[in-house]
């Protein structure tokens, strides 16, 4: 599903932020990246969906090289859903405007079909009722569930995480990793950055662990939390847990 060999990038200031990445993801695996800030994270998940160019290497999702052209990425991005830390939802659109934006102008679907994949998915993320409403009336955790949805309502067939919850207050946490949970228990594939890390342990199939632009573990968690293999890793685990 999604496949990187030996995958390097340098920023122009000449940081080498990731560095012979080797990982492949198969369909319905789920995927928990952490390690310290600055370790490559973000840069690493945005390679996926065409958002940071590298420079050596190769990555493909579902057999689609990034890298060949506008036509690739077009087709890539069509497979991979993103949400980040920030919901970046427009704030002057309804939540189902927002949902209905992308479907009808880069799907191609009526205002009908796509306000009734949208409601869809909203009840799916369990905000059906917050329809007609707008962003800033909603809480956090409400909004970052909309956001999910609005990815979802391009009927991705992987999802990256970048710290969903991070922007959000202690108490609305929850809510939006169990939206994440459920998405992973129905078999869709999923790459999440986070620090949640009981999270990492309920549900995911295995834990990167990231340190100055390498993949220094890539183990299941029960393993990676009990017996971290690297020193780093280990000093990551007691400072987080
Ligand atoms: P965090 O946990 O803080 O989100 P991360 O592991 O996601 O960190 P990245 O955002 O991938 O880390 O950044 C990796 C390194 O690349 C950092 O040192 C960061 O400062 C640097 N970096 C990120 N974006 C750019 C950019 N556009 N230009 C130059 N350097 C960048
Ligand atoms: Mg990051």
């Amino acid at each position: 599903m999604i496949r990187f060999q030996r995958v390097n990038k340098w920023f122009d200031s000449g940081l080498h932020v990731l560095r012979d990445i080797d990982l492949s993801v198969q369909p319905g695996e789920r995927v928990v990246v952490c390690g310290p800030s600055g370790s490559g994270k973000s840069t690493l998940i945005r390679c996926i969906n065409g958002l940071e160019p590298f420079q050596e290497g190769e990555l493909t999702v579902s057999g689609i090289r990034l890298g060949d052209g506008a036509k690739a990425l077009a087709a890539v991005r069509r497979q991979v859903g993103m949400v980040f830390q920030q919901f970046n939802l427009f704030p002057h659109l309804t939540v189902l405007e927002n949902l209905t934006l992308a479907p009808t102008w880069v799907g191609g679907l009526s205002k009908v079909e796509a306000a009734e994949r949208a409601m869809a998915q909203l009840e799916r993320v369990r905000i059906a009722e917050q329809a007609v409403k707008y962003p800033l009336q909603l809480s956090g955790g409400q909004q970052q569930r909309v956001a999910i949805a609005r990815a979802l309502c391009l009927q991705p067939r992987v999802m990256l995480f970048d710290e969903p919850t991070s922007a959000l207050d202690p108490e609305m946490v929850k809510e939006v990793l169990d939206v994440i949970g459920e998405l992973a228990a129905q078999g869709m594939t999923l790459l999440c950055v986070t620090h949640e890390m009981a999270f990492a342990r309920a549900m995911a199939d295995r834990v990167l662990f990231m340190d100055e632009g390498q993949i220094l573990e890539d183990a299941p968690p029960a393993e990676f939390f009990d017996r971290p293999a690297s020193a780093r890793a280990a000093d990551f685990l007691s400072r987080v847990i």
